[in-house]
């Protein structure tokens, strides 16, 4: 699944706060520290300010992304950067590893590895329940996380695939939200228009619009309410709960 033509269109300057994230990465920033990769940097919200303090480079592979990185920055995709190995104390991967499929992701945790000097600072959704973000193509049918997050996280998870690493840090932190019941999920999508999925408060009206990934068809999907989607939303509030949105671990090597 790949949607590099949507971060090219992507209207970055809807994204401008990023204050709570960059704080907390600040705050576990190892005093030792003095230079940082910010691999998947985006319009470089934390690159930008971590600039001020630290020598960074911003990657990215969106080349509009990187129009508002002011830092030292360099195009180029997360799983073939064009860096020498260990040469960064601190690689920063800030809400990038979601967005990508198993063989990006596979050749994007080596490539982290392989510039770090020392420390790897990975911050994810926590725990996300994606079935919770589902839409459907109505051209193509395809079943897709609006945002295109294809994997859910835990610190455990950080402990397998860096065995090289120990876990010094793990912080969760942002708005709490619901976890949403996989069976329940299940129920729903198979009994329900796919446009009742999402109620209006999980998703604001101007957060609606959509590029396909498969198809490309671009869409917006209002909701319409439905009595059996309420009802298992209503039925999944009671036996949930609800967790920060946020997950943050630092790594060092072994
Ligand atoms: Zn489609």
């Amino acid at each position: 699944m790949d949607n590099e033509k949507y971060y090219e269109v992507y209207d970055w300057s809807n994204f401008k706060d990023a204050s709570e994230n960059t704080k907390i990465i600040a705050s576990l920033i190892p005093s030792d520290v003095v230079s940082i990769a910010d691999v998947g940097c985006g319009n470089g919200l934390i690159t930008n300010e971590l600039g001020k303090k630290y020598t960074i480079v911003g990657i990215d592979r969106s080349e509009a992304a990187l129009k508002n990185v002011t830092t030292e920055k360099l195009q180029a995709s997360c799983d073939d950067i064009p860096l020498k190995d260990q040469s960064y104390d601190l690689v920063l991967s800030s809400e990038l590893l979601e967005h990508l499929d198993s063989p990006t992701f596979d050749k994007t945790i080596l490539e982290l590895k392989r510039i770090s000097k020392k420390y790897i600072l990975i911050s994810v959704p926590f725990d996300e329940s994606l079935n919770k973000g589902m839409i459907q193509c109505p051209k193509c049918e395809l079943i897709y996380h609006r945002c295109y997050h294809q994997r859910r996280f835990s610190t455990a998870y950080f402990e397998s695939i860096f065995p090289e690493y120990n876990l010094i840090e793990t912080k969760t932190f942002g708005l709490n939200v619901r976890v949403y019941n996989d069976t329940i999920a299940k129920i729903k999508h198979k009994l329900t228009p796919s446009n009742t999925w999402i109620p209006y408060y999980w998703a604001k009206r101007n957060e609606r619009k959509t590029m396909c990934p498969k198809c490309e068809n671009e869409f917006d999907y209002p909701f319409k309410f439905n009595p059996i989607s309420f009802l298992l939303d209503c039925l999944n509030v009671v036996i949930t709960k609800k967790i920060p949105f946020h997950l943050i671990v630092l790594l060092e090597k072994k």
